[in-house]
């Protein structure tokens, strides 16, 4: 199918996108890498009147460490992001998650930015940036404001940014030294969407867990962090009953449905087996 016509706008500047943004309001939206709007647009799921093309936009490509904190521009595709030596230095969960998104050359074109906007609630960045503490750096006409990655992920394919804001920079606290992590996920073929996918980052300090976080796509609405299995493991000393516990309280938690790729019998038993392997992985880590 071919998109419904639209006008196009080249935004030479952030500025200048933005602008375009307020003077167009719901009818625009923007072009970053292209690699889920396109589909859509061709699909007839998005009709925007107006296409603000931000793909030359390069001072937001940038991926650099500054001090503790990660800084993502927008822009960044998903391979600079992933192939980043400070991505490995600071945020190994990241980089580690991102060698189940997507394929290479999607990876090219797509950006981290386009795909947190794009909030589809399959995709792993958006629960590995919430499990990170990231934050997310909006623009407007009125100026920036910065949301915290639990905030930003409102519903599936829905965020915080409202009619006429852009995403400029995502930010993400460096993990701190000798935590451990680890992400898995179940997908039909390699680089396709999660059916289920788990992700978890603990530290071990004195025999006691801490800095827990844990998440699941695939298993309810939208990707998301289970704090009650976190709160259950917050400070407890680890042992090898407690993993068996945890599990289960993730599967009661979860809330997934059926759809085309499985039933969800089989996407719980994902859960349990996933759940397992991620916690093992990152007290393992985090002990050594
Ligand atoms: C075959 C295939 C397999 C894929 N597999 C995976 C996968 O396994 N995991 C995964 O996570 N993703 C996957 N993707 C999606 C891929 O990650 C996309 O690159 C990403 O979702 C969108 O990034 P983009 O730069 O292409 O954004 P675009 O497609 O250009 O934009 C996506 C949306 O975000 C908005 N937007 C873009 N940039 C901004 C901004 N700065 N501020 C505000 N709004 C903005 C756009 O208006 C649009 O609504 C796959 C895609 C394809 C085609």
């Amino acid at each position: 199918m071919k998109p419904s016509p639209f006008d196009y706008h080249c935004a030479k500047s952030v500025e200048d996108a933005i602008a375009a943004l307020a003077a167009h309001g719901d009818g625009a939206m923007l072009l970053a890498g292209g690699q889920s709007l396109v589909p859509m647009m061709n699909l007839g799921l998005v009709t925007p009147e107006v296409l603000i093309d931000i793909t030359r936009l390069s001072d937001l490509a940038y991926v650099r460490l500054d001090e503790d904190v990660l800084r993502i521009g927008a822009l960044a595709t998903h391979n600079t992001v992933m192939r980043a030596e400070d991505s490995a230095r600071a945020c190994p969960l990241l980089v580690s998650a991102y060698d189940n998104v997507a394929h290479h050359t999607i990876r090219n074109r797509g950006t981290l930015g386009g795909n947190v906007c794009h909030a589809d609630p399959a995709s792993e960045m958006p629960l590995v940036l919430t499990l990170l503490d990231a934050t997310m750096v909006i623009h407007g006409v009125d100026g920036g404001r910065i949301v915290a990655a639990g905030d930003f992920f409102v519903d599936a394919f829905e965020t915080a940014i409202a009619t006429g804001e852009m995403l400029t920079e995502i930010r993400v606290p460096a993990q701190a030294a000798g935590e451990g992590y680890a992400f898995e996920e179940m997908s039909q073929r390699k680089g396709d969407f999660a059916i289920v996918s788990a992700g978890c980052r603990l530290s071990i300090e004195g025999g006691r867990m801490t800095n827990v976080r844990f998440g699941l796509t695939g298993a309810g609405a939208q990707n998301r962090r289970m704090t009650v299995l976190e709160t259950m493991l917050e400070g407890a000393v680890w042992e090898a009953r407690l993993l068996s516990d945890a599990v289960e309280v993730a599967v009661v938690n979860a809330d997934p449905s059926d759809d085309i790729h499985a039933d969800v019998a089989y996407k719980l038993d994902l859960v349990r087996a996933m759940s397992r392997r991620v916690l093992a992985a990152a007290v393992e880590m985090a002990v050594k």
